[in-house]
């Protein structure tokens, strides 16, 4: 209230806040009519060797004023003006030729993975979508993952879920990301076309010092390798949280630990020098 008890509805606050969003908009309108993003690369590793098994490609908004937008600032505002999608369709096929051509460079076992929205999933017709991505960039479909959000996953219409069982057919390897916030049951995981579970960093930073985290990290990771899913560990920071989750048999790890997300020349390289293959 103002002090009088009578409510404001439009606070100053507010006001900056909406003033912010449609600058962004507008320049986020401008940033994808030129291309003005960068593609950033974390690799996922093997906890018992450190091997890369695929890199996550995560879009970087460079502002020519502002300097770096964080992408949970703008996804949103792209995911609402359904500007996404534009911005999607680069960033597929950018992160496949940008494999493709690392492929080529000598690096053939890692896959590229891309996160996909909810509204692209909606508005895009996923499975020619992702065909033609493969097919623009030479990029085998056995060397794509697209992660997807459990709570976008649990909520996908009959005619999604078919569309990426078609992806599967063809290859393509399909990951639940932030798996454990979106209040699924367990029991929902065997009926999705999933290959790949990405456990939400959440669980990961609460598990050590946490007894309900830890028991739910453990059991996501025994029923998933009963379901014959790959477990990733998001988010691993730390040495002992590395080793908790060794010790609990999940495969594979990403975090600051093992590396931060890396700019496409620094990944090349590396590729270059024989360091990843
Ligand atoms: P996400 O898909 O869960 O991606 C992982 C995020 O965790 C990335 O943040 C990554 O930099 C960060 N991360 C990796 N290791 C660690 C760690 O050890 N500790 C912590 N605290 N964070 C770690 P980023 O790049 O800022 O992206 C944030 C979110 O924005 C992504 O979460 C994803 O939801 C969205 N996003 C990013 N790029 C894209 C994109 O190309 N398309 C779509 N649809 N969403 C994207
Ligand atoms: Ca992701
Ligand atoms: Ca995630
Ligand atoms: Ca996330």
């Amino acid at each position: 209230t103002d002090g009088r008890g009578i409510f404001r509805v439009y606070s100053p606050e507010m006001g900056n806040k909406i003033r912010r969003y449609h600058y962004l908009l507008e320049e986020l309108r401008l940033a994808i009519a030129s291309q003005n993003f960068q593609l950033s690369f974390q690799p996922i590793v093997h906890v018992e060797d450190c091997s890369i098994d695929y890199f996550e490609a995560l879009t970087r908004w460079h502002h020519p004023i502002e300097g770096l937008i964080p992408p949970s600032e703008f996804i949103p505002i792209a995911e609402e003006s359904n500007l996404i999608l534009e911005l999607g369709d680069w960033i597929l096929l950018e992160s496949c030729r940008q494999m493709s051509a690392w492929h080529n460079a000598g690096m053939k076992k890692v896959k590229i993975s891309v996160n996909v929205s909810g509204i692209q999933l909606k508005h895009r017709p996923i499975y020619d979508w992702v065909l033609n991505a493969l097919e623009k960039s030479g990029l085998p479909a056995s060397s794509l993952m697209i992660e997807i959000t459990e709570s976008t996953l649990i909520t996908a219409s009959d005619e999604i879920i078919a569309q990426l069982e078609r992806c599967r057919s063809a290859g393509v390897t399909i990951a639940i990301d932030d798996f454990g916030t979106g209040f699924s049951s367990l029991s929902t995981l065997a009926d999705l076309p999933i290959d790949v579970i990405k456990i939400d960093k959440l669980f990961i930073s609460q598990a050590k010092d946490n007894p309900k985290y830890y028991k739910i990290l453990n059991s996501i990771s025994e029923l998933g390798a009963q379901l014959g899913l790959k477990i990733v560990a998001e988010g691993v920071e730390q040495l002992d949280q590395f080793e908790l989750v060794k010790d609990m048999g999940i495969c594979c790890v990403q975090g600051y630990l093992v590396s931060r997300p890396e700019t496409s020349r620094n990944v090349g390289d590396k590729v270059l020098k024989g360091n990843v293959n």
